[in-house]
Order: C-alpha cells, then sequence, then structure tokens
C-alpha cells in the first residue's frame, strides 16, 4: 500500500523533491499545501484525512482531532521545528503516533538573534532608528540615546540547552558572568570558558543584567515570567525572549516596561502570533522582531532536510533520530 504522506506548507529546501528521492516517498501520494501562509484548520483537517505522515509547521496545532482525523494508520508527526508546543504529544501517545523535531541545525542561528535583540534592546536601536528614518533625529549630543553597558554584566540563560549554551558562548566575548536555570545540572556550561553557574530563577533574576529565555513552552513555563517575576528583577536589566511568546505574561511586561520596572525588552516571539500586544507594539524600549529566529538559509533548509529524514524513518518503522514522543 503507499503511504500518504501531508506537508502542511510551502518549505524551503524543496520538501517533496527530497521525499521523491527515496524509495518510501517515490510511489507516496504526497499532499502538499504549498501556501506562505497557516493553513485553516478546515484545510489542515481535510488534508490530513488517511495520513500515515505529517509533516507540519509551528503554527499548526495538531492535536487529538488533527490525529484522528488522519484516522488509525498516522504513525509520525514529524515537525519542522526544535520546539513542539503545538503538538500534544500526549494525544500522540495515546495513539502510538510518533512525535520528531528539527534540533540542532538552527541553534546559531537563534542564538544570533538573542543576541541581537540583547545589543538593540540594552542600546535603544530600535527608537534609535525609527528617528533617523523618520528625520526626527536633531543631531548628536550627550544626552540622547543613552544605553546600558554589557561587557563584564551578569547573564542569566533560562534553560540552558542546545540554544541557551550558544547564547553563553558568545557572551564570553563580552567577559560576562553567566547563571543558568535547568531542571538538571549542565555540566558543559560549567566548564571553562563559560563557567556557568546553576541558580535558582528568582535569585538568577534579581542578579541578572541581561536574561535570556531559552527554556521550551511547556505547562512548567507558561507565563514564568510573570508581574511577581518582572518585579524580582534589576531596573536596568534587559530581558529576551527567543524561546515561545507565552514564557512571558505579555500584560504583565507591557506594564513592567511602562512603569519602568525593567530597562527594556527584545522579543522575537509572542503569546499570539502574529498578534502582538499593543502595550509591547507601541512601546519604545520594546525591540521586536516577527519570529526570525532560526531564519537563514542553512537552517531552514537543513531544517526541511531533518524533517524529511525523521518522516521517512518513521514510516519505514525505524526509531527516527529525533523522536521527542
Ligand atoms: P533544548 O536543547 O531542549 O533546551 C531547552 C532547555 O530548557 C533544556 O536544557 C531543558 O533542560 C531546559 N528546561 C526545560 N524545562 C525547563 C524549566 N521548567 N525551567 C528551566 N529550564 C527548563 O532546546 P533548544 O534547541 O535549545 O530550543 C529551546 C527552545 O527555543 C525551543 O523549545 C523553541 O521553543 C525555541 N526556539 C525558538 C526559535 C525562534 O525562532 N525564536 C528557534 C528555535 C528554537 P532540563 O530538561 O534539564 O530542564
Amino acid at each position: 500500500m503507499t503511504a500518504r504522506i501531508v506537508v502542511t506548507t510551502h518549505l524551503p529546501g524543496d520538501p517533496v523533491g527530497l521525499l521523491r528521492a527515496h524509495p518510501v516517498g517515490r510511489d507516496a501520494e504526497i499532499v502538499h499545501l504549498d501556501v506562505t501562509r497557516k493553513p485553516t484548520r478546515e484545510e489542515l483537517l481535510d488534508a490530513v484525512r488517511g495520513a500515515d505522515a505529517i509533516l507540519p509547521h509551528i503554527p499548526d496545532r495538531i492535536d487529538a482531532e488533527v490525529m484522528d482525523a488522519a484516522g488509525s494508520g498516522l504513525k509520525i508527526v514529524s515537525n519542522y521545528g526544535v520546539g513542539y508546543d503545538n503538538i500534544d504529544t500526549e494525544a500522540a501517545r495515546q495513539r502510538g503516533v510518533i512525535v520528531t523535531n528539527t534540533p540542532d541545525v538552527l541553534t546559531d542561528a537563534t542564538a544570533d538573534v538573542a543576541w541581537m535583540l540583547i545589543l538593540n534592546a540594552a542600546r535603544g536601536m530600535q527608537r534609535a532608528s525609527r528617528e533617523l528614518h523618520e528625520g526626527t533625529w536633531t543631531g548628536w549630543h550627550p544626552a540622547q540615546y543613552v544605553g546600558k553597558d554589557l561587557v563584564g554584566r551578569t547573564l542569566l540563560v533560562v534553560g540552558m540547552g542546545r540554544i541557551g549554551l550558544a547564547v553563553a558562548r558568545r557572551a564570553v566575548g563580552w567577559r560576562m558572568r553567566i547563571l543558568y536555570t535547568a531542571r538538571s545540572r549542565k555540566t558543559e556550561a560549567e566548564k571553562a570558558p563559560v563557567n556557568a553557574v546553576r541558580v535558582e530563577l528568582d535569585e538568577g533574576l534579581a542578579e541578572a543584567d541581561v536574561v535570556s529565555l531559552n527554556c521550551p513552552l511547556t505547562e512548567d513555563t507558561r507565563h514564568l515570567i510573570d508581574a511577581r517575576r518582572l518585579g524580582i528583577m534589576k531596573n536596568g536589566a534587559v530581558l529576551v525572549n527567543t524561546a515561545r511568546g507565552a514564557v512571558i505574561d505579555e500584560a504583565a511586561l507591557a506594564e513592567a516596561l511602562e512603569q519602568g520596572v525593567i530597562h527594556a525588552a527584545g522579543l522575537d516571539v509572542f503569546e499570539r502570533e502574529p498578534e502582538v500586544h499593543p502595550g509591547i507594539l507601541g512601546q519604545e524600549r520594546a525591540t521586536i522582531l516577527p519570529h526570525i529566529g532560526s531564519g537563514t538559509e542553512d537552517s531552514r533548509n537543513g531544517m526541511t532536510e531533518i524533517a524529511v529524514r525523521n518522516l521517512l524513518s518513521g514510516l519505514l518503522g525505524e526509531d527516527p533520530p529525533n523522536r521527542v514522543a
């Protein structure tokens, strides 16, 4: 019997060509929703009917309803993305469906964006650049555009995994003291030259000049940074999020920036993408980017290759390399 494979969006790197190049994909029925937007729920439910494998991207919510629409033949959901909070892994487990992600290939690209945000937020680049574009700059003055120093200051990485470690490694160039949180000890990060020290979250927030969020979005980390924790942070601190929007209570952050509870925020991700909380959108001390963390040619092409490889492996009945459930 030929397999039915559903790719839910346009992806760089020719996913259909890669699937067709493999014996399993050669004769498969491949449904490719080749659109550069999120498919509607109806399009998604319709497309997955009878699917053996689904290759979704981060905005697709793959829950019990989608898995049941696919039916009992569904073997694998191969997510395009390292974060897989869009997939109900418990529903997958109950149905014996494998779930995979695309780690590593996007680590450096995302860590670069974290640093782009750290530098831009600390120095107020968004406002400065906007005023220059708008023609409202009045010429150099010592009291203008005065930001925060970074060299020798303290960085807290919340979630010292692959991306968190890459962010920390870059901080060595700024001679920063590095603190981290994670549920388990990370010996690689504790070695020289990073020399990271594991702390409790509240302790780290109180000491850090820069906080970089790099944990996955789970039930434990939803609104991990809320009004109380923003209140623990230093007034001069910079908060950067390249993880997932809902790790921060966005309304609380908007209020904290308005009240000067912290100095600035740099955000690549938002609670209700593509919406941004109006208090963040209109806040000049929030440097914001439209979820571009993994957005380099090598990362995005590599993610397609990994997602296709995982999918084919799952269809062959193997244990795919990047299995997360
Ligand atoms: P990873 O290697 O799994 O790292 C995540 C780390 O977070 C792990 O080391 C984990 O360690 C820690 N963690 C888990 N739960 C935690 C908690 N409750 N408190 C503190 N730390 C916790 O994943 P990664 O490849 O670095 O990716 C991290 C996240 O970045 C992804 O999940 C994704 O959502 C996001 N991301 C965003 C973009 C973007 O475009 N902006 C791109 C790529 C990734 P323990 O298990 O020991 O706690």
